[in-house]
Parts: C-alpha cells; structure tokens; sequence
C-alpha cells in the first residue's frame, strides 16, 4: 500500500545530529573535502595523448619482431603460430642463400593480424630465438580491417630499440635452481640441425650417465612376437 514510510533503522545505527539532519552542511563539507584533495593531492592521471605512459619491461603491448643486422632474427619455425590461441600469426618460410649465414630458414613474409591478437605473450614464450617479444606499445588504431594486418615492415624493430624488454627477459627467465644463467637463445637449440656442436657436447657429457639406465639397455624380445608385433608363425621362425 503506497503512502506508508518504513523505518529500516537497524539497532546499532546512530542517530544524526541536528547539524546532520540539515543535509546542506554536510553536502559542503564533502565539497570542501574533494576541494581539498583536487588542490593539494599528487596527479595520478596522465594526459594522454599529448602525455604518453611509458609502461614498465614486464608490459605486454603489440608483439613485434627482433630485427638484428638488418634482417629478422626470426629463423621461420613456426612454433609461434602454432602456440598462438586465436590464431593471428602466419607465415611463409623461405631458405637462406647465404652460406656464411647461422641460420637456414627465414621468414618470407610474416603476419600478424592485431584484430585477432589478444596480447597474451605465448609466442614470446615459445620462440626459440627471442626473435618475437612484446614491446610496449599500446596505441594501435586502424581505419580498416585490413590495415590491422601487420606484414613484415610493421613488425620489424631494430634490436637496440628492445633492450628494456630483452633485458628483462633475461632477468625473468634465468633464475635456475643451480644459478646458472640460461642462455636463451643457445640453450633452446640443442637440437639445432645446422649448429651440431651443442649436440656432440650434450653427447659427450650425458652419454656415461644414460649408460647407467634403462635408457640404453636393449629392449627384451617378446618370445613369438616379429619387430611388428604381431604374432608370428612357426614358420617364420624356421
Ligand atoms: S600475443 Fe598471443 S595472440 Fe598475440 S600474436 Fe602472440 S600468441 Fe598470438
Ligand atoms: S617462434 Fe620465433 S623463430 Fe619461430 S617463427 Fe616464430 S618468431 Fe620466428
């Protein structure tokens, strides 16, 4: 029934003051307090865009790629379209000419398209070479679709201009339970084709060790049973 007030008072509630009953000096004396902190109070915000934010290392903006000595570092495996989730990365791969050159493939072309892209930083994770990292811009804008399609000329930064975030990759991915700095970029290709000397060291130094276990024992030969597995005949065994 409309018209009846209800006093939702609880128990332990206080009552106002006669001062507190009036509302209007109250209203002010909040006013004076946001007067207050406006006047006195350290800025927080930035005035973007005239005042841009510089974010710190850890930041993941728009993933680019490393640029070194002219040319990607990327050597074209492809592990990073495969890592990503909404599948923005593509690429073509393409042999390298140069003999005196370390590396065998790289990109022909590459693409990222950054309408697809969700920033999540798992092809920086997973590339072998720190040849894709996140950078740190933020401020992308497109006109259309297609232009949310970066190819290679967009998405190449030289090496110098990443070293924040190189750094703190290094920084991030190191600590080891020995203490032994990882070597990103060497230790994640021990099983480079090309570069076999890390191979033979790997050998070399857990060889002995692998001699110890099941590992390097023959395998038992099931009685009656061919390499294939399945059951063989009398016959065949003569
Ligand atoms: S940041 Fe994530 S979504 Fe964006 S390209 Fe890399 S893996 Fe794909
Ligand atoms: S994972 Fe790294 S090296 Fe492999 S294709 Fe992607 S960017 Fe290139």
């Amino acid at each position: 029934m409309p018209g009846v007030p209800r006093n939702t008072k609880s128990d332990n509630e206080r009552d106002l003051s006669f001062w507190e009953r009036l509302y209007l000096p109250e209203i002010f004396k909040g006013l004076g307090y946001s007067f207050r902190k406006l006047v006195k109070e350290p800025q927080y915000t930035t005035e973007y865009p005239d005042e841009l934010w510089n974010p710190p290392d850890s930041y993941r903006g728009r993933p680019v790629l490393v640029e070194e000595e002219g040319k990607p570092r990327c050597v074209s495996c492809n592990l990073c379209a495969k890592a990503c989730p909404p599948m923005a990365i593509s690429m073509q791969s393409r042999e390298v000419e140069d003999p005196s050159s370390s590396k065998e493939r790289e990109p022909a072309w590459f693409e990222i398209n950054m309408l697809r892209c969700i920033y999540c930083g798992f092809c920086e994770e997973v590339c072998p070479e720190e040849a894709i990292v996140m950078s740190k811009e933020y401020d992308l804008t497109f006109q259309g679709r297609s232009e949310a399609i970066f190819g290679l000329e967009q998405l190449l930064v030289p090496v110098e201009r990443l070293t924040d975030r190189l750094e703190y990759l290094e920084d991030y991915r190191n600590p080891q339970e020995d203490d032994e700095p990882w070597q990103h970029r060497e230790d994640n290709n021990l099983h480079s084709l090309k570069d076999r000397r890390h191979v033979r060291e790997l050998a070399a130094s857990t060889m002995p060790a692998l001699n110890n276990t099941h590992l390097r024992r023959e395998p038992p030969i099931a009685a009656g049973k061919t390499w294939t597995g399945r059951e063989s005949s009398p016959d065949e065994h003569g």
